[in-house]
């Protein structure tokens, strides 16, 4: 007999991620009953993932599951939150037990490792569509945001940027690597991104501004730098692009993987020169790369340097599902 949705959601949802002291009430009333700490902040975002729309038809359930969670934890991160509880509004076009428990797992394996504890949802039947909801804390005043920054201040991006759009046109079958740990590698980046949670927390105090790079690194700092009521000139060489994409792409298309892909995940911030140094301390901490791209400028727009050459950046960042040339 098909499972109905009081049994699916007892199996699958009643006891997701950490358990937590600041859950008076979780899943199965009418609603969560929570406890945030005394004097902090609450930290609200919400993010939805679309089946062919934000992940291929088709993708592992882990990998949806995985994402969905880390697509809200990449925004709390960017905010320079400390998660604590989610929500999940779950649309399924069936009751396809072998999917929900390999979502269940990639979804309850990263809120673990974040102490995060998944606290209510919904369960509806339709075409396939993941909403998660996520709260986090911060001391008063003590977040980040996109305005903030001043000309001048250094820009940073942590990571790869670039890997995880090339992945997709992996996963996609439109592109091809022929060594199988690059492959692995580059996939795994969109599958699987890792939201820089400890690094935004650490940037709290250091950087002036932040964004998370979900629609491509030269759109999401055009909205940082036009926040902070600036510009930004970046440099080409000095993107951080990994190896995995040097070696398997031509220098263009990594460069294009790294300033127009989606789906990094990454943070972009900048940092007032005075803290620049600071910044050498939270990445020897964190263990995340961060790599100086650029400074923020009085004039608007976000420009590229290649070997002295300024050029303006104009992109809509968003753009999954172009076929990404292989060499
Ligand atoms: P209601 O009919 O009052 O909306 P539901 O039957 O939808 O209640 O949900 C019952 C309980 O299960 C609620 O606590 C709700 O938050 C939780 N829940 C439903 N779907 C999910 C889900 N996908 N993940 C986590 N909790 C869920
Ligand atoms: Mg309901």
């Amino acid at each position: 007999m098909a499972l109905d949705e009081f049994g699916l959601i007892a199996r699958y949802f009643q006891n997701v991620g950490a358990s937590r002291h600041d859950v008076a009430l979780g899943v199965g009333d009418d609603g969560a009953v929570l406890v945030p700490p005394p004097g902090e902040e609450l930290v609200a975002v919400t993010d939805t993932l679309v089946e062919g729309v934000h992940f291929p038809r088709g993708s592992s359930a882990r990998s949806v599951g995985h994402r969905a969670l880390a697509v809200n934890l990449s925004d709390l991160a960017a905010m320079g939150a400390q998660p604590a509880w989610v929500l999940l509004a779950l649309t399924l076009p069936a009751v396809d037990e072998p999917w929900l428990q390999e979502f269940a797992a990639g979804f309850s394996d990263l809120a673990q490792r974040h102490g995060v504890r998944l606290v209510g949802g919904d369960t509806t039947s339709g075409p396939l569509s993941v909403t998660v909801h996520a709260l986090g804390f911060t001391r008063p005043g003590a977040h980040l945001r996109r305005a903030g920054g001043s000309p001048g201040d250094w820009l940073f991006v942590s990571g790869s940027p670039g890997d995880s759009t090339f992945g997709l046109s992996l996963e996609q079958g439109t592109a091809s690597v022929a060594d199988v740990d690059d492959d692995r590698t580059l996939r795994d980046r969109f599958l699987f991104p890792t939201p820089r949670v400890e690094l935004g927390r650490r940037l709290v105090g250091v950087a002036s501004a932040c964004i998370d790079v979900s629609d491509g690194l030269g759109g999401d700092l055009a909205k940082l730098a036009s926040a902070s009521g600036c510009g930004a000139q970046i440099g080409i060489e000095y993107l951080p692009i990994s190896g995995a994409l040097w070696r398997n792409v031509s220098h263009d298309d990594a460069v294009r993987c790294a300033l127009t892909g989606g789906e990094d995940f990454e943070l972009l911030f900048s940092v007032p020169e005075s803290r620049v140094d600071a910044v050498a301390q939270v990445v020897a901490d964190t263990g995340v790369a961060c790599a100086e791209i650029g400074r923020l400028e009085s004039a608007p727009g976000v420009r590229v340097n290649r070997k002295g050459i300024v050029t303006e950046f104009s992109h809509s960042g968003f753009d999954h599902f172009r076929v990404m040339p292989t060499r």
